[in-house]
């Protein structure tokens, strides 16, 4: 029996399918709900932050003190909210936390002088059709360069890839290049990563190349997605995320047992053997 195909594809699900097939499966065919995690929680509270200075404030008004007022008007918004109510805290755990995204924001005014920034827009959600694939993805910020190039921009709170992810990392940039200039009818002449933790930032800009491979690939993902759905055969690979992961109790990677996912035919076993 066949698994539904997922309506679209994002960078973060094109990079979970890439990471491990099974978690993809869980999260994104299943819906399995995943429990709030703090570093989510951390990464929504920091973006909401610096969304509320880029866009509210003027140029001049782009400080410090400001961003630590935004910081704090995000907290409960984000904190307090549907999504990370449930995350449990330990004593003075919560204010770590909230000391922590400070930390992270002060690191982003190491990265750029966020006066000299001219913002057109933040999170921005674009999507476009290629061939029978839905590609979505939302814009952390977009601006006009001082040269009137348009500059993506997309903020990391967690580390910053080793030198051997940094390409894969960028090529959630590079889609959202392709984003843009499918849907404004031009492309950036940069796409930026600001890895805030470090802080570090990352730039490169979409060529005719780096954008037809974009396409290539994210195709050849969206095949992979096709045929797993299709034979029902999403391998585990596990790695570094499994510390990461919700799916521990259906992940036979790990001692998990996928036959109790609910609704579904106990699982072939050669269609539990761990990925190459
Ligand atoms: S525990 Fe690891 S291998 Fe298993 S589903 Fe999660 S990420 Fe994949």
């Amino acid at each position: 029996m066949a698994l539904p195909l997922p309506s679209s594809l994002s960078p973060s699900k094109v990079t979970s399918f890439k990471d491990c097939a099974l978690a993809f499966r869980l999260s994104v065919i299943d819906r399995l709900p995943e429990p709030p995690s703090p570093h989510a929680a951390k990464g929504t509270l920091v973006h909401r932050a610096l969304e509320l200075l880029m866009w509210e404030e003027d140029p001049a008004g782009r400080t410090l003190e400001a961003a630590r007022a935004k910081l704090e008007r995000a907290v409960p918004e984000i904190l307090d909210g549907d999504e990370y109510r449930g995350l449990p805290w330990a004593q003075g755990e919560r204010e770590a936390f909230v000391a922590d995204a400070a930390t992270l924001l002060e690191h982003y005014f190491q990265l750029e002088d966020p006066t000299a920034v001219h913002v057109i827009g933040t999170e921005l959600r674009m999507s476009v059709q290629l061939g029978s694939l839905r590609l979505s993805g939302i814009i952390d910020r977009l601006d006009l360069g001082a040269d009137g190039e348009l500059v993506v921009t997309d903020y990391k709170t967690g580390r910053a890839p080793t030198a051997n992810y940094e390409q894969s990392r960028l090529g959630g940039v590079q889609f959202y290049a392709f984003l843009c200039e499918q849907v404004l009818g031009r492309r950036p002449a940069r796409v930026q990563l600001l890895h805030l933790r470090e802080p570090l930032s990352i730039s490169t800009s979409p060529s005719d190349q780096s954008i037809r491979g974009l396409q290539q690939q994210t195709r050849a993902i969206w095949s992979a997605v096709e045929q797993a759905c299709a034979r029902e055969d999403f391998r585990p690979k596990p790695g570094r995320l499994c510390d990461y992961c919700a799916y521990h109790d259906l992940c036979p990677a790990v001692g998990g047992d996928l036959s109790l996912l609910p609704g579904r035919i106990p699982i072939a076993p050669e269609q539990t053997a761990v990925a190459s």
